[in-house]
């Protein structure tokens, strides 16, 4: 039985259940009052105006954010978003969640993201350029190699990348290529970057399965969500042996006892504009069907507080391995740990994504690129060790998955500030 863990409040802000995990594994570590404000309290937060000519003539001014939640491990690193329910407590958690997940998987980076209010599937291809352009050129003193380093996120491409390179590389005459990373192969991308948090959400998942005896030819997986992350994840499973009861995207959740064949799956939304709409071979059942269906593992991998305290109690996977960032609120945490139910949280499970970002990142600065192999056995070696050494600190500690990655992640971030110090 662990530890219960108190319900801090009923979130639907992503700050909040940030925070209070963040206050929980800082009370385990007996982290001093100051440096406890200090590591909670985000560095630097940019707001920008993006107004923009749109097709038809008429001006719009769109609203972006980047957040440097903290650098004290390095540059800040963190995706963008772009998406019409973006906001700066969403940016913000977002921002300390890369913090915490990059000193878990030991990467040296800071934590960072970025927003901008939009709706990218209403835009044409030259407004969404021309609000990526107008975005960096408001972020160019922020963004760089150095100091922050954005990636993919929801919304967002390598395309997006691409243009991102270019409008920096333009104001800095020359190109400069790490200022951002999930680029396209031919700008200094990395193979196995696209792939990459869906690799990593396969490794944990593998993990846990073997410290729980289960065997992957014998378990049943349902994902949420059929974006990058979820679809690579359900493919990666699925080679693997698992059955594939069920996925869904915003067309609705498809579901056959017998298994998906998940190739088929990738082919039809190829050829339907991304879209799972008219899968065949499966069942149609609602999003939170999907959710609770009796099954060895969940990948929620799709958005924020999708299982709450409203549906957790119904949640019946033995492993719930988050895909996306921030699929549990605080509130349905300890509904899950009382039963029984392993959490690998978002800040392990979707570390794969900027595990790889990082190797991208020192590629480029070698000016050496690797091979697919050398990428993936990096990965899965990082994602396996990342998950012991959770796995071990939550063990000492009695808590969590969740709350013994923070504490391995705070602890951290709170070493190095203590021996860098504070400045003034
Ligand atoms: N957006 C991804 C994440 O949330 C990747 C970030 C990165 O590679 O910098 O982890």
């Amino acid at each position: 039985m662990l530890n219960p863990t108190p319900v801090l409040h009923d979130s639907s802000n992503p700050f909040l259940d940030m925070l209070s995990r963040y206050e929980r594994a800082a009370e385990i570590l007996n982290l001093e009052e100051g440096v406890r404000t200090f590591l909670k309290t985000p560095m630097r937060q940019h707001i920008v105006s993006i107004p923009i000519q749109m097709d038809d003539g008429t001006i719009k001014v769109f609203e972006g954010y980047r957040v440097i939640h903290n650098d004290v491990l390095g540059p800040g690193k963190g995706g963008i978003r772009y998406a019409m329910d973006v906001s700066l407590d969403e940016v913000k958690a977002l921002a300390a969640w890369m913090t915490w997940k990059c000193a878990v998987v030991n990467v040296p980076f800071g934590g960072a993201k970025g927003g901008i209010i939009c709706d990218p599937r209403q835009l044409t291809k030259t407004e969404l350029e021309k609000i990526t352009r107008r975005y960096t050129a408001n972020m160019i003193n922020v963004f760089g190699p150095d100091s922050d380093i954005p990636a993919p996120d929801m919304g967002t491409n390598e395309q997006v990348m691409a243009w991102i390179v270019d409008t920096y590389s333009m104001h800095k005459h020359n190109t400069v290529s790490g200022v951002v990373t999930g680029k396209p192969l031919i700008l200094g991308g990395s193979l196995g970057r696209k792939e990459a948090t869906g690799r990593g959400v396969m490794d944990v998942t593998l993990a846990a399965m073997e410290r729980l005896n289960m065997d992957p030819m014998k378990s049943t997986v349902a994902v949420q969500g059929f974006g990058n992350v979820g679809s690579i994840s359900a493919k990666l499973l699925y080679d693997q042996g698992c059955q594939v009861v069920a996925i869904s995207d915003v067309t609705g959740a498809y579901y056959n006892s017998k298994g998906i064949d998940i190739y088929a799956a990738l082919k039809h939304s190829e050829n339907n504009k991304g879209l799972l709409e008219g899968l065949k071979d499966a069942e149609k059942i609602s999003n939170d069907e999907l959710l609770t269906l009796k099954v060895d593992v969940l990948v929620p991998a799709a958005r924020e507080d999708q299982i709450t305290e409203k549906n957790a109690s119904k949640i019946r996977a033995k492993i719930i391995a988050e895909g996306a960032n921030g699929p549990t609120t605080a509130a349905a945490d300890p509904i899950l740990n009382d039963l029984g139910i392993i959490v690998i949280p978002d800040i392990l499970a979707n570390a794969g994504g900027v595990t790889v970002s990082y190797f991208e990142w020192v590629q480029n600065r070698q000016g050496y690129f690797w091979s697919l192999e050398r990428v993936n056995r990096r990965l899965d070696r990082a994602m396996r060790s990342a998950f012991n050494t959770v796995y071990e600190t939550s063990q000492k500690h009695n808590e969590s998955l969740r709350i013994g990655a923070y504490i391995l992640a705070i602890d951290k971030v709170a070493t190095a500030l203590k021996l860098r110090g504070i400045y003034g």
